[in-house]
């Protein structure tokens, strides 16, 4: 996979390996443009991410790691940041960074993709939350503050799936990220996750595509082994749909790559 721009670091606590092993693991891959994304601080559940005071210290071992890997691969530095309306920091938002995904991994202060909090889903209404979901990407793509949408259908992760037609639920989101040029991520942890698909599903992208919205590639690596792991199977999907290029960012500015 020529790009993979969503990987962590062991700074957000649930990750594992070195930077150097997950950069290897890319260049065996083929990978020519990999970035990471660590958890950015914030001031709520902050011991799944790197801290304030950690920020410096990733921001220079992954730039410390692009220096001694750029003949062989080009390193990018960016955060995924959460849509949180309240909790989002200066700090992270101006931070000097290639790009910011930002994600949606909280619903009313709930963690709703963590398998700890997973039996909240029996007191839900799903449809209802589906669309809770959906409103805040919506309003995460209308504050204009990112690059790239994260993860566009996380809450399919445990497979609590609406009875609504789920693009009418996603429609004003996605019509959102076109308005706003943003990115949208084929990410591959899906796959690991019981929905056991990508995100987006293919109907997501397929609409993503009628509406000419760019995408680019993740694996949300949160170990070395899981670089790339599942890189064909969303490639192919990208082409089947009708994909040929993808993006990368440097000091927020996109450019296109052809895959
Ligand atoms: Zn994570
Ligand atoms: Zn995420």
């Amino acid at each position: 996979m020529i790009v993979d721009l969503h990987n962590h670091t062991v700074l957000c606590n649930h990750a594992e390996g070195t930077i150097d092993e997950y950069i290897l693991k890319a260049i065996e891959k083929n990978t020519k443009y990999f970035g990471f994304s660590e958890h950015a601080p914030m001031d709520f559940d902050p011991k799944y991410r790197v801290s304030f005071e950690q920020m410096k210290q990733y921001e220079d071992s992954v730039l410390e790691a692009k220096e001694k890997y750029k003949n062989k691969i080009e390193i990018l530095l960016g955060y995924e940041v959460d849509y949180l309306q309240g909790h989002m920091d200066d700090r992270v938002l101006n931070s000097d960074v290639d790009y910011l995904i930002g994600s949606v991994h909280f619903i009313d202060e709930w963690g709703f993709d963590n398998p700890e909090f997973i039996g909240r889903y029996e007191h839900e209404d799903i449809d209802e939350i589906w669309q809770k979901y959906f409103n805040a990407i919506e309003d995460m793509a209308k504050s204009k503050l990112f690059d790239i949408v994260g993860h566009i259908d996380l809450i399919k992760v445990f497979k609590f799936l609406p009875k609504r037609d789920i693009l009418d639920i996603a429609k004003n989101a996605l019509l959102a990220i076109k308005e706003s040029d943003m990115v949208l991520e084929i990410n591959m942890a899906g796959f690991r996750k019981p929905i056991g698909e990508p995100y987006p599903s293919i109907d997501i992208l397929k609409e993503a595509y009628r509406l000419d919205i760019p995408i680019t590639f993740s694996s949300d690596a949160h170990s070395p082994e899981q670089v790339s792991l599942y890189s064909q199977e969303i490639v192919d999907i990208a082409k089947k749909i009708g994909y040929k290029q993808c993006a990368i960012f440097r000091h927020r500015k996109r450019e296109m790559i052809s895959f």
